[in-house]
């Protein structure tokens, strides 16, 4: 393991995306970040840069108008990442399940490694399933697993080879 992925298994730095939630969702995650949580001590950060982010974190439904943002996001950050989807909107649509704007569920998107049940999530099952995102993100480092099926996730994405 190099130098550098030394350092980003002690620290995975995290990008969290709304794609039309109630902001319910958003309201734990910020419970985790404040101090009586305080889910730095575990060398996590909130960052808002895919480029610089090893965990994608997801709350909400997808909407159509969130729906390439997402894939954008999911493409730009390095491999490998770990997708987090939060609460029953990010399940299948939840409340908002077969409206005319969602297209119910990160996993119709993208694919996803974490899934944190509830509406909303408690903060403890945050921490819990971020930690389980960690070792998901070392196990992938570790056996390279992400190039295995690299090309079946650049199909689904409907990502265009550039030759
Ligand atoms: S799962 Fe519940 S709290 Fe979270 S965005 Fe959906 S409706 Fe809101």
């Amino acid at each position: 393991m190099g130098i550098f992925s030394k350092f980003r298994k002690k620290s995975p730095w995290i990008l969290h995306y709304n794609t039309g939630g109630c902001n319910g969702c958003d309201i734990e995650i910020l419970s985790a970040l404040a101090p009586r949580y305080d889910i730095e001590r575990f060398g996590m950060l909130n960052r808002g840069n895919p480029k610089q982010a090893d965990i994608l974190l997801v709350t909400g439904p997808v909407t159509k108008n969130c729906k390439d943002v997402l894939r954008r996001l999911y493409l730009e950050m390095a491999e490998p990442k770990v997708v987090v989807a939060m609460g029953a909107c990010a399940h299948g649509g939840g409340i908002f399940r077969d409206f005319y704007h969602v297209e119910n569920g990160v996993n119709s998107i993208i694919p996803v490694d974490v899934w944190i049940p509830g509406c909303a999530p408690r903060v403890e099952a945050l921490i819990d399933e971020m930690v389980e995102a960690i070792e998901i993100w070392q196990k992938k480092s570790k056996e390279k697993e992400y190039l295995k099926d690299h090309e079946n996730v650049i199909n689904k994405l409907g990502v265009e080879d550039d030759d």
